[in-house]
């Protein structure tokens, strides 16, 4: 018999009514033929308000506490959907996580699984029932409470679906599906009826709410067909699944993390081995970093900014300034009322021109750049907090979001050349992930080297809007495909952009290049045709704060010089000089145990 998970959020059990429907839906999927497993997460606001009353006794609750506290939400949920299911005439048990045997590590309120037994629910299920598991929770070697982290539940369905080998797991909850962009930003977002598990991992970790991103991690790692449904209607929602032929558009969606942080270290020392202090100091105190930026030296000395979510600014300035008195020099600084808005799509993979558009529409609507990276299938982009919600509807327009799908993109099309990717994943993840020890472990499935790609830099230009929208717009009419883009503001006011382009082309995007730069006086142009970038690929590489860490220890120990870095959820990438291109190869994937 096929099980099926269902996973019901906050608002689809806020009241005795909703609890009824959700228990209502459960029972026709059992009356249907199917084992049915429920996840449900704390009633409305229940976990809000635990949290706000701690804070109301301390300013610094105890993690561990805090996680006693905050599994007693989904703990009151579980036994009423189960009473709920047992008044229709049907048998349901009410689990803990405890109950289950969710097991995990001891980062209270940010636990990761490491294993799920099965026996518990197997019995239950082959006795009839329907089991209700309480979301958010599970507990470590000595029987503590853990959660998750916020949003969690998500996580602990998609994983119980992946432990039972459930023939889908579907996610209730109170929109239609997954949307274009958040509907609540964006009246006129649309619903999207299929999604790319790497889709869907991007925009989540880059601030889409909808789902938590590490749900996304265990779909894609365990195959798990997952489905985002309204829980107020039969509304069939969004499938979330293997990369297909229906993804016509190039950008999917835009997400918006609203309260981000930059911090910047500059005058540190240019030399091998800065990069892995400052990942590391990072890596132990679990911050995820995004946007990396490392300037090209000049002058002996470097610079790097990324970004942070801003409840994490206090505890990263503390990290950054033992990473300065680690190094011997530098200085950090940090900006706040910044907003990280993100496009993503797997279409960006072959198509031209997807960035220079991004920027022309934030350009037209007047908004400044602070700061942009990109990866294979994303675009993220650093704007003041205050013009955010305009410049997420106005990309979104721009990107035709609110139209129908199918309709032809408004960008080049052009193959990109020797970037191997998404296909040749499946079977060699499926290797790594047969290996693991715990189901949360970092999945790294290869280190790739790609020695076609060039570097452009340039210096000293205007930090105004627009700016960067001429670059690419020019580079992208002059159908030169770039892969990489990375641009900061400097201390002097002053932007730099560095980005790469297949070596074949820089001639030609260097003619295109020097026109667009003889417009700014200050402008400086440099480039090097003698790069290599190094990939890890995996699954989840930025959340898992110890990928940045292993790879730029690795590099270090090797004596290898970083001078652009690149990060994502599917890629960390680095470009260094070509000639140490294969010995960086063989240490990277030494560092992470791969032939
Ligand atoms: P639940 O309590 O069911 O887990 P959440 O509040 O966590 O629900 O997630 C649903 C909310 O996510 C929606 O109400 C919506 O405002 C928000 N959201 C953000 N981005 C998106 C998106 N791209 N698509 C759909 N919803 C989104
Ligand atoms: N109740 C938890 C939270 O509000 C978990 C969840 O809803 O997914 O974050
Ligand atoms: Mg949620």
């Amino acid at each position: 018999m096929s099980i099926i998970v269902q996973k019901f959020g906050g608002t689809s059990v806020a009241t005795a009514q909703k609890i009824l429907a959700a228990a209502r839906r459960a029972v026709a999927t059992k009356r249907a033929g199917h084992q049915v497993v429920m996840v449900v997460s704390a009633r409305g606001h229940k976990t809000d308000e635990l949290v706000d009353l701690a804070a109301e006794i301390t300013d610094a609750p105890p993690p561990r506490e805090m996680d006693m506290l905050l599994s007693t939400g989904e703990q009151e949920s579980v036994a009423l959907v189960a009473m709920a299911i047992q008044t229709l005439g049907e048998k349901a048990v009410s689990l803990t996580g405890g109950q289950i045997g969710i097991l995990t590590d001891t980062s209270y309120t940010k636990a990761r699984i490491r294993n799920i037994s099965t026996d518990r629910m197997r019995r239950c299920l082959d006795d009839g029932a329907i089991v209700v598991a309480a979301g958010f929770q599970g507990v470590d070697d000595d029987l503590n409470i853990t959660t998750l982290g916020r949003g969690g539940s998500d996580t602990t369905a998609t994983a119980l679906a992946a432990v039972l080998r459930a023939a889908e797991c579907e996610i209730y909850t109170d929109v239609e599906g997954v949307f274009t962009t958040d509907p609540r930003l964006v009246k006129d977002a649309r619903k999207v009826p299929r999604i790319a598990y790497d889709e869907m991992l991007e925009m989540a970790s880059l601030g889409a709410g909808v789902m938590h991103s590490r749900s996304i991690e265990f779909a894609k790692k365990f195959s798990v067909p997952l489905r985002v449904r309204p829980a107020y209607s039969d509304g069939t929602g969004t499938l979330i699944a293997p990369e297909g032929e229906e993804d016509q558009r190039v950008v999917s969606g835009l997400a918006l993390a609203k309260n981000e942080a930059r911090v910047s270290l500059s005058g540190i020392p240019d030399r091998p081995g800065t990069m892995a202090i400052v990942f590391s100091k990072m890596g132990a105190r679990k911050i995820p970093i995004d946007m990396v930026v490392q300037n090209v030296a000049e002058g002996g000395t470097a610079e790097v900014s990324f970004t942070v979510p801003q409840s994490d600014l206090a505890e990263t300035l503390t990290a950054a300034e033992e990473a300065v008195k680690e190094l011997g020099a530098g200085v950090v600084d940090s900006g706040t009322a910044v907003s990280k808005l993100s496009a993503v799509g797997v279409g960006m993979r072959s198509h031209s021109g997807v960035a220079a558009h991004m920027f022309q529409s934030l350009a037209d609507s007047g908004v400044n750049i602070q700061m942009i990276t990109t990866s294979e299938i994303k675009i993220s982009t650093l704007i003041s907090r205050d013009q955010c919600e305009d410049a997420l509807k106005v990309v979104h327009a721009a990107f035709k979001l609110d139209r129908p799908t199918n309709e032809p993109p408004t960008v080049g099309v052009r193959q990109k050349a020797g970037n191997g990717d998404a296909p040749s994943q499946g079977r060699l993840l499926h290797e790594v992930v047969s290996k693991l020890a715990a189901m949360e472990d970092i999945v790294v499935s290869e280190v790739l080297l790609d020695e076609s790609q060039a570097r452009i830099t340039i210096s000293d230009i205007p930090d105004e809007p627009g700016i960067s929208a001429t670059i690419f717009s020019a580079i992208a009419e002059g159908d030169v495909m770039v892969d990489m883009i990375i641009q900061n503001q400097s201390h002097s006011g002053r932007a730099r952009v560095s980005f790469t382009v297949d070596r074949t082309d820089l001639e030609r995007c260097l003619l295109l290049v020097r026109e667009v730069v003889s417009q700014w006086p200050s402008a400086q142009l440099t480039y090097d045709g003698d790069i290599a970038t190094l990939s890890v690929v995996g699954i989840g590489l930025r959340t898992h704060t110890g990928v940045g860490e292993r790879m730029f220890k690795a590099l270090s120990e090797a004596s290898i010089n970083i001078q652009l870095i690149n990060t994502s959820e599917m890629r960390m990438s680095a470009v260094i000089a070509r000639p140490e291109g294969h010995k960086a190869h063989a240490a990277l994937l030494k560092a992470f145990g791969l032939k």
